[in-house]
């Protein structure tokens, strides 16, 4: 079963991660505008409102609109998803308005060219507690330790336990039901990249892998639950939450950001 599975991982040319670059950088322009506009009463559909427009003018299209997990779910209806506080991922964006001391967790996707990119960040609005804004902090840099493990000959595990590790050792905790993944010409690839696991265990990094890696981290539990419009993800405990992703390419000169601008 685990050699079909690493068959399955599909290797990206150089040209093709020259692609997935470009993509990924439309993806960070977008993001980049979405963040500048964060703050106390601007709506979650002005921020979306924001991002497709920069995704189109740019010739790519927003990957997750339209988008259905499972059969009897709605399509997306949305370019980004929008999470607040204890929401996690998948909100949808709408009339709320962000208020000062809220955290958005903003994720997005394009697709340029056929091939897809992933990233996200979550941002304080106006001023948050101290709490709040150690929770934003380290899970950035969990995102940073993944990456910085993303190197050919280490294997998938050694990047989830180096993201675990990094965020259980400062009290909080990484959620089990989300993953990285595999992406390219599908939103999601094998292999798929927990924040959670053991090391040498998983699927071993090669060069042309491409990897949305994306630690989602809880203040409290690590449990999350399904909220009644059928996508948006929050926390069981209603504590607040965080969410980082970026592209990333393994290369043989180490790992290489493909969603930055
Ligand atoms: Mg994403
Ligand atoms: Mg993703």
């Amino acid at each position: 079963m685990r050699q079909v599975d690493v068959a399955m991982i599909v290797i990206k040319s150089p040209s093709e991660i020259a692609i997935m670059r470009k993509s990924g950088a439309i993806l960070a322009l977008a993001l980049l505008a979405v963040r500048e506009r964060i703050a106390p009463g601007v709506t979650t559909a002005e921020l979306d409102a924001i991002a497709e427009e920069i995704i189109r003018s740019h010739g790519a299209i927003p990957a997750f609109k339209g988008v259905t997990q499972h059969s009897g779910q709605a399509p997306f209806p949305a370019t980004i998803t929008s999470s607040i506080n204890d929401e996690l991922v998948h909100g949808i964006p709408g009339p709320r308005k962000l208020r000062d001391g809220d955290i958005i967790s903003i994720d997005c996707g394009t697709i340029f060219k056929g091939f897809v990119g992933d990233s996200a960040f979550s941002a304080p609005v106006g001023e948050v507690t101290q709490e709040a804004a150690r929770l934003l902090e380290v899970t950035e840099q969990a995102l940073a330790v993944g990456i910085e493990m993303m190197r050919p000959g280490n294997r998938t595990g050694d990047v989830s336990h180096a993201i675990q590790q990094h965020v259980e050792t400062r009290g909080f905790s990484v959620v089990r039901e989300y993953t990285g993944h595999g992406v390219g010409r599908s939103m999601w690839e094998q292999p798929q990249v927990p924040n959670y696991g053991s090391p040498g265990r998983g699927a071993r990094l090669r060069p042309g892998m491409t990897i949305a890696l994306e630690p989602m981290v809880n203040q409290g539990a690590p449990g999350t639950r399904i909220l009644s419009d059928q996508w948006t993800v929050a926390t069981v405990d209603g504590k607040p939450c965080a969410h980082f992703e970026h592209t990333i390419a393994v290369t043989r000169d180490g790992p290489v950001i493909l969603t930055l601008p």
